[in-house]
C-alpha cells in the first residue's frame, strides 16, 4: 500500500519507508492513500473472536501487500497478545479496557506492533536505527517496554522533568539496554518539539537515521483500528453504537475514524479532552487555536497542539460540516473529573482513570439526548497508574497491579538535558560516537 503526505497528496512512500522514517519528507504526516474496505462476512467472523485472532486478520488487510504472509501474523501475534475486554458500567455505557497489556496503556497496542514491524524491516540495515519519543506519561512506558531488546534499535525517550507520575517514570527510566530516558528540563510540548526540531535537523540526519515512536508515526496508530472492531464484536447483534474517545495527540481517535472507513459501523465519535481543549472548541467554533499545554490529573492528555490533528482533517476532506455530523467535543476540568471518578466509583463500583473518567462522563451526556444509541468509552490506562489522584477521590488505597509494582522496585537511571534544541543534538552525537 501507499502513503501520502498531509502536506502534499502527491508525495508518496511505501510502508517501509514510512515506518522508517515517521514523518514525511516534507514534514507532513503519512495517510494511506486508499483505505482497504473490509466485507460483511470478515466483520460478522470477528464475533467470537479475541483481540489477537482479529488484529491478524486486519493486519493483512492493511500491510499484506508489504509484508509475508507468515512474517506478518508472527509480528501481529507477538505485539498484540493481550484482549481489550468491553465491561458493563451501567445500562447503556461500557469501558473498552485498553490496559491489559505489560504497562497497562493502551499506547502497549501501538508501541509493540510499530517495534516489530520496525525490526523487520531494519533487520536489513546494518546501522542502529535511533527511535526518539517525547512522552508526557504513558508513551515512554509502552514505547521502551515495546521496543526492550529489540535488535539493531535504540530507544531514546524525552519527558518533562517533574511532569510524569512517580510510577510512569519508573517504567522507562528503569530498564536499561537499548532504552534511554532524557529528563528534560521543560515542558512536554518542549519535548514534542525537540523532537520535531530533531527530524528537521539534515546535519544530524546525514549521521543517524532517526525514526519516531510518536503517534505521527502511521505503524503506531493504524494498529489502534483493530480493538475498535474488537469492540463491536463484543455487542448484542444489531446494537447501534458511539465511541467516546479520552484525547490528547488523538491518534488513538485517528484509529477509530480509520477503522470506520474500514467498514466498521459505527458514525460518531465522542472527542473527550481535559482543559486542554483546542479539539472541543474546534469543534464548537470552526477555529483551530493551538495553545501551550496546561498542566491536569489527566496528563496524558495535556496536549496543546495535537500531532493527528491534520490527519482527522483529511479523513474528513478538511469539510467543517463533515467533522462536526461524526465528531463531538467535551471537555472537563479537574474539579470534574475528581467528581466523575468519585461518582461512577460510588454507584457502579467501576474505577475509571482521569482519562477513562472523561470519555465516561462525554458518554453520558451524549446519550441524555441519543438514549437509544450504546455507548463505548475507551479506558485507556489502568487507574492503578494514576492512583495517586483516585485515592484523594474514594479515600481508600488502589492496589497495584504485580506487573506496576515490580517497576518501581527498580532504580531509576535518566540523562538530564535542557530544554534547548542544542542540549539533544549534543546528546545524540555523544551517541554516536
Ligand atoms: C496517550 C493517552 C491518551 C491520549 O491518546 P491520544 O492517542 O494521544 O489521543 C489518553 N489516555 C491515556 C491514559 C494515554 O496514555
Amino acid at each position: 500500500m501507499q502513503y501520502y503526505s498531509t502536506s502534499n497528496r502527491k508525495l508518496r512512500s511505501g510502508l517501509k519507508e514510512a515506518v522508517i522514517r515517521g514523518l514525511a519528507p516534507d514534514r507532513g504526516l503519512f495517510m494511506p492513500v486508499s483505505v482497504p474496505v473490509i466485507n460483511r462476512a470478515m466483520l460478522e467472523g470477528f464475533r467470537g473472536m479475541d483481540l489477537t485472532a482479529i488484529a491478524v486478520q486486519l493486519s493483512q488487510v492493511l500491510f499484506g501487500e508489504d509484508i509475508p504472509a507468515n512474517e506478518l501474523k508472527k509480528i501481529t501475534e507477538e505485539a498484540i497478545n493481550f484482549d481489550t475486554p468491553l465491561v458493563v458500567v451501567e445500562k447503556g455505557i461500557y469501558a473498552l479496557e485498553l490496559f491489559h497489556g505489560p504497562t497497562l496503556a493502551f499506547k502497549d497496542v501501538g508501541a509493540r506492533f510499530l517495534a516489530r514491524l520496525l525490526g523487520h524491516f531494519t533487520r536489513e540495515l546494518n546501522e542502529d536505527i535511533h527511535v526518539l519519543v517525547a512522552t508526557s506519561g504513558d508513551t515512554g512506558s509502552a514505547v521502551a517496554n515495546g521496543f526492550l531488546d529489540i535488535e539493531g534499535i535504540r530507544v531514546h525517550v524525552l519527558y518533562p522533568s517533574g511532569g510524569v507520575t512517580p510510577l510512569q517514570e519508573k517504567q522507562f527510566t528503569t530498564l536499561g539496554n537499548n532504552i534511554t530516558a532524557l529528563e528534560v528540563q521543560g515542558s512536554f510540548d518542549d519535548c514534542q518539539r525537540l523532537v520535531k526540531e530533531a527530524f528537521m535537523d539534515e546535519e544530524l540526519s546525514n549521521q543517524l537515521t532517526l525514526t519516531s515512536a510518536n503517534s505521527i508515526n502511521l505503524a503506531r496508530f493504524l494498529p489502534q483500528a483493530f480493538y475498535y472492531f474488537r469492540a463491536w464484536a463484543q455487542l448484542e447483534r444489531g446494537t447501534k453504537a458511539f465511541f467516546s474517545v479520552p484525547s490528547g495527540n488523538y491518534g488513538n481517535m485517528t484509529a477509530g475514524l480509520v477503522a470506520r472507513e474500514m467498514g466498521l459501523p459505527v458514525n460518531t465519535f465522542l472527542s473527550a479532552n481535559n482543559i486542554n481543549d483546542v479539539v472541543a472548541s474546534y469543534l464548537l467554533t470552526g477555529r483551530y487555536n493551538p495553545r501551550p499545554s496546561t498542566p491536569t490529573i489527566a496528563n496524558a492528555m495535556d496536549v496543546g497542539d495535537p500531532s493527528n490533528f491534520d490527519r482527522i482533517l483529511d479523513l474528513f476532506n478538511h469539510k467543517y460540516e463533515w467533522i462536526t455530523e461524526h465528531l463531538h467535543g467535551y471537555s472537563f476540568t479537574d474539579t470534574e473529573i475528581r467528581e466523575i471518578m468519585g461518582r461512577v466509583y460510588k454507584e457502579s463500583g467501576y474505577l475509571c482513570d482521569p482519562h477513562g473518567a472523561t470519555g465516561y462522563q462525554a458518554a453520558k451526556s451524549f446519550r441524555e439526548e441519543h438514549p437509544e444509541i450504546t455507548g463505548i468509552f475507551l479506558e485507556t490506562a489502568h487507574p492503578a497508574k494514576f492512583r495517586e489522584s483516585i485515592e484523594e477521590v474514594i479515600g481508600s488505597p488502589v492496589e497495584l497491579p504485580e506487573r506496576l509494582a515490580a517497576f518501581d522496585r527498580l532504580e531509576k537511571k535518566t540523562i538530564e538535558i535542557g530544554p534547548e534544541y542544542k542540549d539533544l543534538k549534543d546528546y545524540l552525537f555523544s551517541v554516536q560516537a
